[in-house]
């Protein structure tokens, strides 16, 4: 039987697998997939018309992660302490600490899946049902309909998911220019200075130069209740008035409030999407970095994607690190005071090949216990009895 004109237009599109949400992960996994000639049919759904520059993507690299085409800068060193305190300084010549500025991700990726013809990016297309068939999803979008074989789901968490998390990162930083040369050492990145307690929560500057004229300035903050974002500019505008940088030209600004210690939700009665990128399970729950897991799930679930047509889950921690890292949630939700204490002897005790291996999810048993070696001791077994009975429940 024909379909009139109208209904056919209406009728679902069929594809092989659709990534909803274009960001991070679903344009990491969508460039991985281009490089292979022999791909079924891939739909990307996102809402955004265009890419803007929204943020800045850092973490500890050796040459070897294959990041070169986007990579914007690297530092030797970074920098560290509470307020009132001297800077102290750490460096790691195999691991520069490197920047990812986000509109150079974006284009590259959207030029690589331009060049594939199996790969289509729906702009301007937002999710807004995913209903589970018997073979495959129906994906309902405000202009479309799809049914896929597949689907990974790198939406960003319902809010239900993101309010149950220990705590949240909040933060707002301005790319400035400034009206003249500073003495800044541009070798040195300002990882955690100026830490304190603001209101009751633990706040603290991140400062990237990129020239002596040229900074990325942030306020962060690692809080239960984040301040508003009023709040957070105020803290700016003081800190940029401390330094003697209140009247540069702001470039561009950046803000996030991840989540810190999310729960996944899995339902093992319903049929579930896979899920990637925050929504996965991608930040680390004590840091908020997720762009290297990110980078590392997206070329294993590409490989496998081409290889047999399966998907790969997020990669989150291993057990003993998820469980160390709640614990160190638990510390800093219930006892913040003692943060900076905190993060100033994890910093200065630990070597930095260390650190960096604990942060890249590389920890070997011996770095763990060196790391829980110099941690005071008090607050850690207050938080391992607050927490005993989820810790031993929880395995997200
Ligand atoms: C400002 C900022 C700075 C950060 N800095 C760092 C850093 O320095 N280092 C680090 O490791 N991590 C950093 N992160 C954390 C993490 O790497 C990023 O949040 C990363 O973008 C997460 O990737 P994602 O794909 O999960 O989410 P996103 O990149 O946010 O992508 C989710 C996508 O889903 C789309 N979407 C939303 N609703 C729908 C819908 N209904 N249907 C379809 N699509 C939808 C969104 O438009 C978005 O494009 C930062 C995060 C932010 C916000």
């Amino acid at each position: 039987m024909r379909m009139p004109a109208a209904d056919a237009q209406r009728a679902p599109k069929h594809i092989d697998l659709a990534i909803l949400g274009g960001g991070c992960a679903g344009l990491s996994l969508a460039r991985e997939l281009a490089k292979s000639q022999t791909l079924g049919s891939i739909l990307v759904i996102e809402p955004r018309q265009t890419y803007q520059d929204d943020r800045s993507w850092c973490f500890w690299a050796n040459d070897s992660q294959a990041l070169s085409p986007w990579l914007g800068h690297s530092w030797p060193r970074w920098s560290f302490g509470k307020i009132d305190a001297q800077q102290q300084h750490r460096a790691c010549d195999d691991y520069p600490y490197r920047y990812v500025r986000s509109i150079d991700f974006y284009r590259a990726c959207l030029a690589a899946i331009k060049a594939c013809p199996a790969i289509d990016l729906k702009l301007g297309q937002a999710v807004s049902e995913l209903t589970a068939l018997q073979s495959g999803w129906q994906i309902t979008t405000n202009d479309d309909t799809y049914i896929a074989q597949q689907v990974l789901d790198t939406r960003p968490p319902p809010q239900t998911q993101l309010d149950q998390s220990t705590l949240q990162q909040c933060f707002l930083g301005a790319e400035i220019k400034l009206r003249r040369r500073t003495e800044i050492d541009t070798e040195t990145v300002e990882l955690m200075t100026d830490m304190r307690l603001v209101d009751g929560e633990f706040c603290f500057t991140y400062v990237l130069p990129f020239a002596p004229d040229h900074l990325l300035v942030e306020v962060t903050f690692f809080a239960k209740y984040p301040p508003t974002r009023l709040s957070l500019q105020n803290q700016l505008n003081q800190l940029l008035a401390t330094r003697g940088w209140s009247d540069a030209e702001i470039l561009r600004t950046e803000f996030a409030e991840l989540p810190m210690g999310m729960p996944l939700m899995m339902n093992a009665k319903q049929k579930q999407p896979m899920l990637a990128g925050m929504r996965g399970g991608a930040l680390r729950p004590s840091s908020g970095y997720g762009f290297l897991r990110i980078q590392n799930w997206a070329q294993r679930c590409a490989k496998q994607y081409i290889a047999d047509g399966t998907l790969v889950g997020q990669t989150t921690s291993g057990f003993w690190i998820q469980k160390m890292d709640l614990i160190f949630l638990n510390v800093l939700q219930h006892e913040p005071a003692r943060a900076a204490e905190i993060f100033d002897t994890l910093l200065s005790k630990t070597k930095p090949a260390r650190l960096i291996r604990f942060m890249n999810d590389q920890a070997t048993l011996s770095d763990c216990l060196q790391i829980v070696a110099c941690l005071p001791k008090w607050p850690f077994l207050r938080a391992l009895l607050r927490f005993l009975p989820t810790l031993l429940a929880r395995s997200d």
